[in-house]
């Protein structure tokens, strides 16, 4: 990749404020090579991350100014509206109603409505093959099999399973509803997860990441966690390169992420972000000392993302260690008091083992630890929780 496809761009933006968006918005489509391709004839897939039905102000979800800033610049470039889609699909079902009202809760579906731009509810989907490693075919969603150009729109957060999701981590969504449930049941080992994401990363191809960090989110994200304002918009062509700088930013170890590890097995980053790459304000950049990170995350326990500190020894040591990872890996945990009994994490749950009769009861035995029902409950009823007794 040529040098400048490699930069990460930063830019200070405090606030939603409008006008400061579109102004770094258009700064970054000039500085990225990619954005010369944009013309009158480019189908346009804009990707935002939609987790689940959330207003702005939780951070959970892409912010509709950084939407609109990317739909203005686009439309700048000659692309006419009606070739401009915005398009996701949520965790838990993916139908028309559903999306519909997650485009609405977001704040989406009315900056479209207002700029002539498609939100896809139309909730189509298609195989696609490629050459992965593990993965050579995904189903898809519509937009994104007919876009020319990809802009992948990624929330800054923490994740309770991956440690942090980003612009690779985006792409999830572009699998339709449960199916995502499913891959996590192929792939409920990290590492294969982690290659899984980078087989869709290469087959999605996004043109290029924006990053809404400027209310972003910290501690058992990514939906809940709590909402942290970090004030940056950040930028790439190249996904895990975007990755990696934000998990510099917020003290994060990206070898345990996963799909930055997989990547990095693969040739495609460094294990570690090079600050050389920095681009734009660069000064904005100022590592932040007291992110929260998921409760989840370092312990390398029940997980094998270990790689660095256990591949080296005797066999018979790492199974006994594996052994004590498994007994101590963090667990969801329902919170009775706040369970509402709606079972959107029974809907979801790939092991099907947790149970709604009034509240929701996990068994334990099923669970493959994916953190989807954390990830969709509505009410913070799900807690993920550590035996303590091996907490190192
Ligand atoms: S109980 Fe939660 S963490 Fe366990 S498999 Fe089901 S959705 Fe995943
Ligand atoms: S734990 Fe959350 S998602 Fe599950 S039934 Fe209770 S309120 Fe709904």
């Amino acid at each position: 990749m040529p040098e400048m496809e490699k930069k990460v761009l930063v830019f200070r933006v405090p606030e939603y404020d409008q006008n400061l968006m579109d102004e770094k918005v258009e700064e970054i489509f000039s500085r990225l090579p990619a954005a010369r391709e944009l013309n009158p004839g480019t189908r346009v897939l804009i990707k935002p991350n939609l987790l689940a039905k959330h207003p702005p102000e939780h951070g959970v979800t892409t912010h509709p100014a950084v939407v609109l800033g990317v739909i203005r610049a686009c439309k700048r470039r000659g692309v006419p509206a009606e070739q401009i889609t915005v398009a996701d699909s949520s965790g838990g079902l993916y139908n028309p109603a559903l999306m519909k009202g997650v485009y609405q809760a977001s704040g989406l579906w009315q900056v479209c409505q207002e700029e002539g731009v498609e939100c896809y509810t139309q909730c189509r989907y298609e195989a696609k093959r490629g050459e992965g490693k593990l993965v050579h075919q995904f189903n898809l969603i519509q937009p994104v099999l007919e876009a020319d150009f990809i802009i992948d729109l990624p929330k800054m957060k923490t994740h309770v399973m991956t440690g942090y999701t980003g612009a690779v981590k985006n792409l999830f969504g572009c699998i339709p509803g449960l199916q995502k449930a499913e891959l996590h049941t192929r792939f409920p080992k990290k590492e294969a997860f982690g290659h899984m994401l980078v087989d869709l990363l290469e087959l999605v191809k996004p043109q290029m990441a924006i990053l809404d960090g400027i209310l972003a989110q910290e501690g058992d994200g990514p939906a809940g966690g709590t909402p942290r304002k970090v004030g940056l918009l950040m930028a790439s062509q190249d996904l895990p390169a975007l990755d990696l700088a934000t998990c510099r930013l917020i003290g994060l170890d990206p070898m345990e992420v996963p799909y930055l590890w997989a990547a990095h097995e693969r040739g495609l980053c460094p294990a570690a972000f090079d600050p050389v790459c920095l681009d734009g304000e660069r000064e904005a950049f100022d590592e932040i000392k007291d992110y929260r990170l998921p409760s989840s995350y370092g312990t390398g326990r029940g997980s094998d993302l270990d790689f660095a500190r256990y591949q080296k020894l005797p066999g018979f040591m790492k199974k006994g260690i594996k052994k004590l990872e498994e007994l101590a890996a963090p667990r969801p945990v329902i919170r009775r008091d706040r369970c509402i009994g709606c079972g959107k994490c029974a809907e979801i749950c790939p092991g099907h083992t947790i149970r709604v009769e009034g509240k929701a009861k996990i068994d334990p035995k099923g669970c493959i630890r994916c953190f989807c029902c954390h990830e969709m409950c509505p009410v913070k009823a799900i807690d993920v929780k550590q035996i303590k007794l091996f907490k190192l």
